[in-house]
């Protein structure tokens, strides 16, 4: 008997792409998938199809891993609530008894209160860290909730999409075409483009 597993929704960009897992999609508001990124309120959708996102289908096997995201997506109740479930199944440990080596019961998985401290670099490639939030492979979030994804190339990580539901502003400039986005900036560069928060 395996610890039991707690059920994953899939989610889809209404625009396509691919398939996400999520503990829960959400009727309103953003929905955070198992991979990080962050899907704007109303453009998401539930799907019935199985995921075909690689990253969430790897991290769906790492139960604590989904702890985590169940608790980040509020839905720690629905956890706490399976591990009592799977406690309440278990045979009490009477005193006395020692347990046997090599007992195939797993413990129960907490959710992770917090992500471990990572150390984040001042600068990766293109992007200024400073302000922003790690929020998956290569995706940062501002604090005015702007989504930036950045490409690794070769040893760099290059800016490679914005996505945010507010203000934006794009601005010609002498080298190419400077964009406000939010409390983000995306400023050319001699060879390809800065990204931070906005100064000020
Ligand atoms: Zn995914």
């Amino acid at each position: 008997m395996g610890v039991q597993q707690l059920k994953l929704e899939s989610v889809r960009r209404k625009t396509g792409g691919r398939i996400h897992l999520t503990p829960r999609v959400p009727r309103s508001g953003p929905v955070t998938t198992l991979c990080g990124q962050t899907l704007a309120a109303g453009s998401f959708a539930p799907v019935e199809a199985e995921a075909d996102c690689a990253n969430c289908i790897r991290r769906s096997q790492d139960q604590g891993r989904i702890s985590g995201a169940f608790f980040a997506q509020d839905e720690g109740s629905e956890l706490l609530r399976l591990s009592l479930e799977q406690a309440k199944f278990r045979k009490p440990q009477r005193a006395g008894d020692s347990p046997r080596p090599g007992a195939p019961e797993r413990p129960v998985v907490w959710p992770t209160a917090k992500p471990p401290a990572e150390a984040i670099p001042d600068r990766l490639g293109e992007l200024v860290t400073r302000g922003f939030r790690p929020a998956g492979d290569g995706v940062w979030r501002s604090p005015g909730g702007v989504v930036v994804k950045m490409r690794k190339q070769g040893k760099e990580w290059r800016f490679e999409e914005l996505v945010f539901e507010g203000s934006v502003i794009a601005t010609r400039v002498d080298e190419g075409m400077r964009m406000r986005a939010g409390d983000v900036e995306v400023n050319p560069m001699d060879d390809g483009f800065e990204v931070q928060l906005k100064k000020g």
